[in-house]
């Protein structure tokens, strides 16, 4: 796949995660729904899964002040 067509799909799917889904078994395409908690490590968001709109929690661990630290 060219860089350009990836870039495209990560802009796309940017607010999506691929995660183990426990309904459809199998990695699916998460929508973020909702932040559950912040930690100074990551963050905990619910996610529901694209195919069978099940919600899961998960925890994204790009830490918080990373992005604070951009200003
Ligand atoms: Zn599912």
């Amino acid at each position: 796949m060219q860089k350009d067509e990836l870039a495209f799909l990560e802009d796309m799917f940017a607010a999506t995660e691929l995660l183990e889904c426990a309904t459809c078994g199998e990695a699916t395409l998460h929508a973020h729904e909702e932040v559950l908690e912040v930690y100074t490590v990551g963050t905990k968001l619910r996610m529901q899964c694209t195919c069978c709109q099940t919600s899961r929690s998960w925890i994204d661990w790009t830490p918080p002040q990373t992005k604070a630290n951009l200003h």
